[in-house]
């Protein structure tokens, strides 16, 4: 006898073909039957009849890592269908925190996990006791973690005895079981590598079979050389590259994205082993010190809030600014492209634009920056407008094309439903199975799906998630294809997705009617270490 079947459901099997009706019987945490009209006994039958059945949602790329230990039911993301995350991006991991360290590493990733407590841990500690949650986990370790616990917010190379002990706090993570190493080259400290650095850790990643993605060094004017440095290390190393959340941000480069997909296609096309993904949003979030060149944040917060006093240092970051547009995201209209997400020390301007404030202020717009960075500490969170449309289209619905929230799990309730946080975070997902293939017509249903399953696990390397067969693991989203949608707004970010009525992770019911059960059956999924 079965525990679960789903019955009577239009499955899509995660391999992009057409779907068919049929029933998926589950034993355990395992897949054991997909056939229509089965005959087979279950402990509990659900009814599916008028519904999509389709594997469990992939989110490629996400940092709730900083907020699943604070929420781990993960409402915002398994209430899309969402049940595996894959953690430590852009560079940045709460592990390895070497002794004596984690107030340092807690101070530089304030203005993402402004609420999560941390410790001094190695990585095989951080994994080993990492709490239950609803939806599976993958980690990663950050190499702006590495070089924090290496060579500090120096603005230098790294020397080969430096990148040597990287390289050992990377194989302590691998042997873990971590996927592999992000990179964050956007920002300090990971501005500061050479690429040879990153090719001496992508060696190392070689060696155990592990993987590379990376936030790539810039997004905005500099993109096209940024997004070859990264083909460069798969092609050099062979080693498997994620590029995080593709964009061109930045007026300066709006309408080129056909032209960058063709660059990234041809590397593909010579079987270079590259993926990308993306959220399907024209807006962006960071700490809002990351606008800002990475030398203002030389030697760690304390030097950088001391610079940003000083009215010299203001004048160089505004000619900065004018010449080569903001930090990864290029120019941009005016500050009011620029929105405070979470502002501790004055919430009463979150959800407000910069240039808002500052002219109800009378301040000049960059001052109301600086300002804000200085009564936060550097912990201002921002979200920034700086993409076109078009171009955010264009790289949705290319069919290679992945999909990552660049989110975290959030809830509506308790913790963390403060502030104004991006909508990705509640409705990257189901925009992409509701609006992105109902409204706007990018692609069928069974395309949407296959970018989130099989297509998403392919780029991991997995055979044993990913799709609807016997013998995989039972992750499992259903839902209603004409009522799924995102509802988060800007204006009003923390609203749940709709359509989705269950969600079954490792073979149990976590989603029930639309309902949380509380359950918390995810795993943390190790890559499988080489002997
Ligand atoms: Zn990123």
């Amino acid at each position: 006898m079965d525990d679960l079947l789903i019955r009577g459901g239009r499955v899509l099997d995660g391999t992009g073909s057409p779907g068919r009706e049929a029933d998926v019987a589950i034993t355990g945490a395992h897949i054991t039957e997909v056939a229509p009209g089965s005959t087979r006994k279950a402990r509990r039958e659900i009814d599916a009849r008028g519904l999509v059945v389709a594997p469990g949602l992939i989110d490629i790329h996400t940092h709730s890592d900083f907020t699943l230990p604070l929420n781990p039911r993960a409402e915002s993301k398994i209430r899309q269908g969402v049940t595996t995350e894959v953690v430590g991006n852009c560079g940045f991991s709460v592990a390895p925190a070497l002794p004596g360290t984690s107030g340092m590493l807690k101070e530089y990733l304030s203005g993402s996990a402004p609420w999560l407590p941390m410790k001094d841990t190695s990585f095989a500690e951080y994994v080993d006791t990492y709490p239950e949650t609803s939806v599976n986990v993958v980690h990663q370790v950050g190499h702006n973690t590495l070089r924090l616990m290496t060579v500090g917010m120096e603005r230098r190379a790294a020397t080969a005895e430096e990148i040597q002990a990287m390289a050992g706090l990377l194989e302590e993570a691998l042997a873990a079981g971590a996927l592999g190493l992000s990179s964050g080259l956007f920002t300090a400290p990971g501005a500061n590598a050479l690429p040879e650095e990153i090719h001496a850790l992508a060696r190392v990643l070689g060696k155990h079979g592990a993987r590379y993605s990376t936030h790539i060094r810039d997004e905005g004017n500099r993109v096209f050389e940024a997004v070859r440095e990264a083909i460069d290390v798969a092609r050099q190393t062979g080693v498997h590259v994620q590029i995080a959340h593709l964009k061109l941000s930045g007026m300066d480069n709006w309408g080129g994205a056909q032209k960058l997909l063709a660059e990234i296609d041809a590397a593909r096309r010579e079987g270079v082993p590259v993926d990308c993904d993306q959220y399907p949003y024209d807006t962006g979030t960071n700490p809002l010190r990351n606008l800002l060149p990475p030398w203002v944040q030389e030697g760690g917060i304390g030097a950088m809030l001391e610079r940003l006093k000083e009215q010299s240092v203001r004048a160089r970051l505004r000619a900065d600014i004018d010449k080569g547009g903001l930090n990864n995201f290029g120019r941009i209209p005016s500050w009011d492209a620029v929105r405070l997400a979470i502002s501790a020390s004055q919430p009463e301007i979150n959800g407000r634009t910069i240039g808002d404030v500052a002219r109800e202020r009378r301040l000049d717009a960059f001052d109301q920056v600086c300002d804000c960075i200085l009564s936060d500490k550097g912990h201002t969170r921002i979200l920034i407008t700086s993409m076109a449309e078009d171009d955010v289209r264009a790289i949705t619905k290319t069919p290679w094309i992945l999909v990552g929230s660049d989110g975290n799990s959030l809830a509506t309730e308790g913790i963390t439903s403060q502030g104004m946080p991006h909508p990705r975070f509640y409705g990257t997902h189901a925009r992409v199975l509701g609006a992105c293939v109902r409204d706007l017509r990018l692609f069928s249903l069974e395309q949407a799906v296959h970018k989130m399953t099989g297509g998403s696990a392919t780029a991991l390397g997995w055979t044993d998630r990913g799709w609807l067969k016997p013998g995989c693991f039972a992750d499992v989203a259903v839902f209603d294809p004409d009522r799924i949608g995102d509802v988060s707004t800007y204006e009003k970010p923390h609203q749940y997705a709709t359509g989705v009525s269950t969600v079954i992770v490792n073979g149990e019911v976590v989603i029930d009617g639309g309902e949380h059960t509380g359950l918390l059956p995810g795993r943390v999924i190790r890559r499988p270490t080489m002997h």
